[in-house]
C-alpha cells in the first residue's frame, strides 16, 4: 500500500491509500479517485518535499566531538588479561594429548629404534611374530612402508625433548 497526498484542482489536499503507483494511475484516469471536499475527480498527486531533518548549517549546537577525548586521559581500550593465560593453554593441552598418546602407543610396544622399518616388513610378512613396535624411521623409509601396505604412523614426539 502506498498512501499518496493528493490535491485536486480546487486545491484541497487529502491523503488516500492504493495498492502500488500503477493502481493511482489507473483509477485517476478514469476518474475514480475523488476529491473528498468538492467532488472533484481532477486529481493529482501532491509534489511532497521529502522529510528530512532540518539542519542547521553554520552553527553546531551540542558539545564538540573533540572535548570529550582532550581530557580524557588514556584510552579506554585496555587489553583485557585473559589472553595472556589462554595463549598458553592450547600448547600446554597439546602437550599433554601427545604424550598421552606417545604413552598409549609405546606402552606395549617395543622399541627398535632405528631398524624400525626392517623390524616393521619381517612383522609385515610373517618372519616374525606380530607384536607392536615402534621405532625411527625417515620420511622416505615410512614411505615405503605405506607403500609395500604396511600401516605406519607417525610417533607424537616426546614431550620433554625440548627441555
Ligand atoms: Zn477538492
Amino acid at each position: 500500500m502506498i498512501r499518496y497526498t493528493l490535491v485536486c484542482e480546487a486545491g484541497h489536499s487529502f491523503e488516500s491509500w492504493f495498492p502500488s503507483s500503477d493502481s493511482f494511475d489507473a483509477q485517476a484516469a478514469q476518474g475514480l479517485v475523488a476529491c473528498p471536499v468538492c467532488g472533484s475527480a481532477r486529481v493529482g498527486k501532491s509534489m511532497m518535499a521529502p522529510s528530512v531533518a532540518r539542519t542547521d548549517r553554520g552553527s553546531r549546537t551540542g558539545p564538540p566531538p573533540a572535548e570529550a577525548s582532550s581530557d580524557a586521559g588514556p584510552p579506554a581500550i585496555v587489553p583485557p588479561a585473559a589472553p595472556q593465560l589462554t595463549a598458553t593453554e592450547p600448547e600446554q593441552r597439546l602437550r599433554a594429548l601427545m604424550r598421552a598418546l606417545r604413552e598409549e602407543a609405546t606402552r606395549n610396544a617395543d622399541d627398535v629404534g632405528a631398524r624400525f622399518p626392517e623390524e616393521a616388513r619381517r612383522i609385515h610378512y610373517g618372519e616374525v611374530e606380530t607384536r607392536a613396535i615402534y621405532g625411527e624411521a625417515s620420511l622416505e623409509e615410512a614411505r615405503a612402508l605405506v607403500d609395500e601396505g604396511i600401516a605406519v604412523a607417525p610417533l607424537p614426539p616426546a614431550s620433554d625433548d625440548r627441555h
